[in-house]
């Protein structure tokens, strides 16, 4: 934890891991980050988390790249197979002119011999506003269409596809901090103790002061100790469960007619289709007695100011659009939208996931969520970027990409910052066709198993070693500075992006960060208020902002929506069973997700001293009647196997999975979760059904 006597200087900024956004300051001695400390952050107060306060020394990990690097032309075959700590026998290294020369010469090639649709690229949604803009301003500039995403696709893109679709906005209509003023609130699919610790410390203060909390999750939590209700029903059964609620609500006449008549529009369609859906027909499908939903569908309805929050527990299922549907179609039931302590909140992953998402690194849609498929919108950009030609076409999603690529149709990637070869379900498939590229350039801090695939790697920085903004779950655009240098002749995200544009033959000039912030308020309206000095100054803004005096509004829609006559829309929503279900050979239902100690694909966390200490090594959760039931005591091995694939692992004891479930995080290489899971698509927001998968569960055979 470093000297706490003295330090040589201090610098605000925000933390790198989760969409809650916490701000903080490093502490810096002798240049080197000493220790952290929360500041006063409109989403933490200076609260921070194990993550926050002690997740920074991976800046100073022995395995940083420092130098580009260059595929040796008598390397082994591409794979898994490149030690982070000696990489020699597969690269070389390179200086940053001819580095960035092959990088751009490699793409250009494919784009003249195959046309600009053989190239894509995943940029990412650890790096700032700016990072963001400007990369998916390269693909869509330099090669001419929309294939371009990041992982907002693998996390809450259902969401963001129903938000869109019922309230004409992807982000969140109130901040979580709102929860102070509610009197009920529900979480569903959501662990906010291990995934969002800062905002699970209000939703227990929460509780404490006498707030209903209603939890409902396959898996039971640590909120558990803090619910009037804990709901822990059968996975994939999300929707049959809401429609029971909100058939309750309807029949009983408990909803906010006032409401649902001047601000919704689908209604009685939507009232004619929860008819089917009574509690004591869906007890049985949901694993909760009907007792329980009516209690539930009263409490929420009958409360004056009532919140949802959901995770990717509710949008990781090929029903993810369905289930956000019903979530979205509860709260306008009962009114609880646009006041004081209601609202929507879909708790987002990656520390700027939502400001990806606002800068346009999707495949549909043009920075501010504006579709490529509007002629306007197009002529907008085609003034802004002098000239360019936008495409009409809504681009290739993320597995979308993968499957081109492994079909021979993508041969050519830019990947900046993600990790697809150990992120992408089914990631056999997807390191398969990471091997079959033609070129491959991948952008990061640390030679990761997708730069392992690389012909080129091009060293970045790290969070504290860059100046942008970024934009939490919140909506509140936050200032990041720049704490520390980057190690060796690592470089600032932005200026590597600018350096490959103008050797793909753009015309492109910036000179920092500031001038693509102000490049984007030209075509976002959400930035409307929000200048640079302020961010420089305020330290957060948060959007919508209505003068240059506002501090951002933290719920909005309370007047009407960004929709037609600014009404939201009930869409309905019909049970989808998963997309494999038990059986013989798989009895089982394997869901996966995150730890508190470790962030995503581990490339980061796992090189943090304390949090790797913390949790070292991989593990499964199992209840211990079923371990029993498989002759394994805790901390044995455990096979476990799906359609996809097989990892062996050891088992952790926990009553909080159902004895038919098994948890897996995904975090560790060792035994990527990924092996196992389903890539089958959500048909609305392209998300893959990461929870939920058949699964066999045996003893792993000794040695
Ligand atoms: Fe960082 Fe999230 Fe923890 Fe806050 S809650 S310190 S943003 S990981």
């Amino acid at each position: 934890q470093g000297d706490r006597r003295e330090v040589d200087r201090e610098v605000r900024s925000v933390c790198p891991y989760c969409g809650v956004g916490c701000q903080l300051t490093y502490k810096i001695k002798d240049d080197r980050i000493a220790w952290v400390e929360g500041a006063p952050g409109p989403a933490n107060e200076n609260r921070l988390c194990v993550k926050g306060r002690f997740g920074f020394d991976y800046v100073a990990h022995p395995h940083r790249l420092t130098k580009p690097l260059i595929r040796r032309e008598d390397a082994p075959e591409k794979g898994l197979n490149v030690d982070p700590a000696n990489p020699w026998t597969h690269f070389r290294e390179a200086e940053w002119d001819e580095a960035l020369e092959v990088a751009a010469r490699g793409l250009a090639d494919l784009r003249s011999y195959y046309g600009g649709r053989a190239v894509a690229g995943f940029g990412s949604a650890k790096c700032s506003n700016e990072e963001a803009y400007l990369f998916q301003k390269l693909i869509r500039q330099g090669f001419g269409h929309n294939n371009v995403d990041h992982c907002t696709r693998l996390c809450h893109a259902s969401s963001v596809a129903a938000l869109m679709e019922n309230v004409g906005s992807g982000a969140v209509t109130a901040s979580f901090n709102e929860i102070e003023n509610a009197d009920v609130a529900i979480m569903i699919g959501a662990n906010p103790v291990e995934n969002h610790p800062v905002a699970a410390t209000y939703f227990k203060q929460f509780a404490k002061r006498g707030g209903r909390l209603i939890v409902m999750d396959p898996r039971g939590q640590a909120l558990k100790r803090h619910a009037d209700h804990m709901l822990q029903f059968r996975p994939g059964t999300d929707v049959a469960l809401l429609n029971a609620i909100m058939h309750v609500i309807v029949e009983e006449k408990l909803y906010d007619r006032q409401y649902v008549q001047g601000f919704t529009e689908g209604f009685f369609e939507f009232r004619d289709h929860i008819r089917a859906f009574p509690p004591e027909r869906m007890a049985a499908l949901c694993g909760i007695d009907a007792d329980t939903i009516r209690q539930v569908a009263r409490d929420f309805a009958r409360a004056r100011a009532g919140m949802i929050f959901w995770g990717m527990g509710v949008s990781q299922h090929i029903h993810g659009t369905d289930n956000a549907r019903c979530l979205i179609s509860l709260a306008l039931l009962c009114g609880h939208v646009g006041r004081p302590g209601t609202g929507l909140h879909p708790l987002r992953g990656q520390n700027n996931v939502q400001g990806a998402s606002d800068a346009g690194l999707i495949p549909q849609v043009m920075p501010d969520y504006q579709s490529v498929e509007d002629p306007a919108v197009r002529d907008l950009f085609r003034h802004i970027w002098q000239g360019t030609r936008i495409d009409p076409k809504p681009g290739l999603t993320v597995v979308e990409i993968m499957d081109a690529i492994y079909r021979g149709e993508i041969r050519g990637m830019y990947v900046m910052g993600e990790n697809p070869a150990m992120s992408d379900p089914d990631v056999d498939h997807a390191r398969t066709a990471l091997s079959r590229l033609d070129h491959l350039v991948v952008q990061d801090i640390f030679l990761t198993e997708t730069a392992m695939f690389a012909d080129v790697i091009l060293p970045a920085s790290a969070w504290p070693e860059k100046t942008g903004t970024v934009t939490n779950t919140n909506r509140q655009v936050q200032m990041g500075r720049k704490a520390i240098d980057a190690p060796g002749e690592a470089r600032e995200d932005w200026r590597i992006i600018v350096g490959l544009a103008q050797r793909l033959g753009l015309d492109w000039d910036y000179d920092g960060p500031r001038s693509v912030f102000d490049e984007m308020k030209m075509s976002m309206r959400s930035l409307h208020h929000i200048t640079w000095n302020r961010l420089e100054s305020e330290n957060a803004v948060t959007y919508p902002c209505l003068s240059m005096e506002d501090p951002g509004q933290s719920v909005v829609f309370g007047d009407g929506f960004p929709r037609r006559a600014g009404r939201a829309k009930f869409t309905p929503a019909r049970v989808t069973p998963p997309a494999e279900t038990p059986d013989e050979r798989f009895p089982m239902i394997l869901i996966t997700g995150r730890v508190l100690e470790h962030w995503h694909t581990g490339s980061m966390t796992r090189r943090a001293s304390v949090l790797d200490s913390m949790e070292p090594e991989a593990f499964v959760q199992v209840h211990p009647r079923t371990l029993r039931r498989l002759g394994v005591a805790p901390g044995g091995m455990l096979k476990l196997t799906t359609r996809r694939g097989s990892v062996t692992v050891a088992a952790r004891a926990d009553r909080a999975v159902a004895e038919d479930t098994v948890f897996l995080p995904f975090a560790f290489v060792e035994s990527a979760a990924n092996v196992l899971t389903n890539p089958q698509l959500d048909p609305f927001g392209k998300i893959p059904e990461f929870k939920y998968a058949a699964v066999r569960v045996e003893a792993a055979e000794a040695g």
